[in-house]
């Protein structure tokens, strides 16, 4: 591609709505447009990353036997109603009316019309298992769409549905597209983190999200890299403490905390480490109020608590005045001695001695408060957000100081899940099995931001002067910026002959032959991130040389011309 004939509209002031690097660089360089809020068209550039990324998708989805379909981006209500999603799904579907005034929505994604597919026309075990996908673009209207195509609200998936006469069928299908999903990001060039998720409202049991690791990313990660261990936050588990608890020192008090409602406020006054105080929170349970305890400095994790079967689901705090009602005190007063309510204690605040705590009167709390002494043994669990520097809970990992969680942030850029029947139950989809009895079909779904790999990759690849592409998903692998293409027959000539064979040699080959100062080639091509760089100019060509130069480098060597094909066949990686 000559860059006259093609279509490069880079821009030198940073956009102002930009918050992040990958969103600046994709508006810079002229890969995308923004058309309405979380809404975006694709320039040529962002359009030749986008399709090698799909490609490189859709041949390992082929790879493990899943058939290419489409399904249609529009979706009628009465599938959503059968599933019960019409009602759950919420804000971020987008429903409308056609002119006979049904209801239909704009896929978010693809669940209830592959499973109306798939009961009629699959009848016997023996038709399956069976896997399909699709590059389908869905809509999801976002609360906050941010962070360019980050997070849009129209963005590209590719989604794939397998269906299953049993679970130990599914399992092994999961298994070959986990395996696929290592192969997709490996092959796009990207480090990333395959981590045990929450399966979340899509409702099943085992699933696991890809994770692109960048600062940027939205989600945390708990993860003990010399145990293999990767969890999203939210799952990730404390152990309860092996050493025994300091005895107690210091003698129970009730102190004065006038006007001090929080951990902060309470531990400055009181001149205490936060890790030295405890805080009680009240949520509801299935049979009246619960307290949950834990040391002033962690967080609860919602999701632990709603796992105890004494809270209510889902997790709900008391307001303001049922609280006075029941505890008799501001929620900044609260503490478990003399609480007259089921109470758990996390592991770690089970852990302390001589600690404080709200003393269950207004202004005032307690110190050198102790358990089984001030209070009876407290009833333990595992309440609350795992921080950096927590033991790794694998039991391989036990008593080995080097085994610590680091907490790291992530991109999630695709998402296995085993459903289970839960589709097949609310939409009836059965199969006949061995002995022509029907079963529910067991059922995996499997997806991957496409879009969102594009930004992910950029978050993962730049420097002050723009994108770093991998080889694999660079819009163009090399670029040729001749020196005076304009000026000098010779170094037109020159650029163009080397282009052609190139080209012929089956590179994808960018000749940057746009008439502008070499200042200017260099800062376009560095912005818009082609890996290889071979500069043309009158001083190479008398010596029959060229300058090569990697995007991530920042050295350029001198090459004979002749040996370009064989150089660039050798670093170019192909996978
Ligand atoms: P998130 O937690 O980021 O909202 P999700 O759990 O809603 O993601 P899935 O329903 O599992 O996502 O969708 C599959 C994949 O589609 C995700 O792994 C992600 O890569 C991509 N994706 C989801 N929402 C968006 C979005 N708004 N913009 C771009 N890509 C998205
Ligand atoms: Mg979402």
């Amino acid at each position: 591609m000559r860059a006259s004939h093609f279509y490069i509209p880079t821009l030198k002031e940073t956009p102002a709505d930009a918050e992040i690097v990958s969103h600046r660089l994709m508006l810079r360089s002229g890969m995308i447009r923004k058309v309405a809020a979380g809404i975006y068209s694709w320039l040529p550039l962002g359009w030749r990353t986008l399709s090698k990324v799909e490609n490189i998708v859709r041949e390992e989805m082929n790879r493990v036997g899943s058939l290419e379909i489409l399904m249609p981006g529009v979706q009628p209500a009465e599938l959503w109603r059968e599933s019960g999603r019409w009602r759950e799904y919420g804000i971020e579907l987008l429903r409308f009316k056609d002119r006979h005034e049904r209801d239909f929505c704009l896929g978010p994604t693809h669940e209830e019309v592959i499973t109306a597919m798939i009961r009629h026309e699959i009848k016997s075990y023996r038709q399956l298992p069976v896997s399909m996908y699709q590059m389908q673009w869905k809509f999801r209207d976002e609360v906050r769409p941010r962070f360019g195509v980050m997070r849009s609200r129209e963005f590209l998936m590719k989604d794939a549905y397998s269906f299953h006469a049993s679970q130990s069928s599914l399992e092994e299908t999961y298994g070959q597209m986990y395996a696929a999903y290592e192969r997709v990001f490996k092959r796009c060039g990207l480090a990333f983190s395959a981590v045990a998720a929450d399966s979340g409202t899509i409702g099943g049991s085992t699933s696991h999200e890809f994770h692109v690791l960048a600062d940027s990313g939205e989600d945390a990660i708990a993860v003990c890299e010399k145990y293999n261990y990767a969890v999203n936050v939210e799952l990730a588990k404390t152990l309860p403490c092996t050493e025994p608890r300091p005895a107690p020192n210091a003698d129970l008090e009730e102190v004065d905390t006038p006007g001090r409602h929080t951990i902060e406020g309470v531990s400055r006054f009181l001149g205490v480490d936060p890790s030295q105080t405890i805080k009680t929170l009240v949520v509801k349970g299935t049979d009246g109020p619960i307290a949950l305890v834990l040391r002033g400095d962690h967080d609860l994790n919602g999701l632990k608590a709603e796992g105890l079967t004494e809270v209510a689901e889902p997790l709900e705090f008391l307001d303001e005045s049922e609280f006075k009602r029941v505890i008799g005190c501001d929620p900044g007063s609260v503490g478990p001695v003399g609480l007259d309510i089921p109470v758990f204690v996390d592991y770690s605040a089970a852990q302390l001695s001589d600690f404080v705590c709200g003393a269950n009167k207004d202004g005032k709390h307690l110190t050198g408060v102790n358990w089984e002494r001030d209070f009876f043994e407290p009833r333990t669990a595992d309440l609350r957000q795992v921080v950096e520097g927590d033991p790794c809970p694998r039991e391989e990992a036990a008593s080995d100081p080097e085994g610590r969680l680091v907490v790291k942030r992530g991109i999630e850029v695709g998402h296995v899940f085993q459903l289970g029947t839960k589709y097949s139950e609310s939409m009836n989809a059965t199969c006949l099995d061995e002995n022509g009895k029907p079963v529910m079909m067991p059922m995996g779904c499997y997806g991957i931001g496409v879009t969102r790999v594009v930004a992910a990759a950029i978050e993962q690849g730049h420097d002050e002067n723009g994108i770093i592409w991998p080889d694999a998903i660079a819009p163009f692998e090399v670029v040729i910026v001749p020196i005076g293409y304009h000026q000098s027959e010779q170094v037109a000539e020159c650029a163009d002959n080397l282009y052609q064979r190139l080209m012929y040699a089956g590179f994808d080959v960018l000749l940057y032959d746009r008439e502008e100062r070499p200042g200017v080639l260099f800062a376009e091509v560095d912005l818009i991130g082609v890996p290889h760089r071979i500069v043309i100019g009158q001083r190479g060509i008398k010596k029959g040389t060229v300058e090569y130069k990697q995007r991530a480098e920042q050295d350029e060597q001198e090459l004979p011309a002749e040996n370009l094909v064989d150089k660039l066949t050798a670093v170019i990686s192909r996978s």
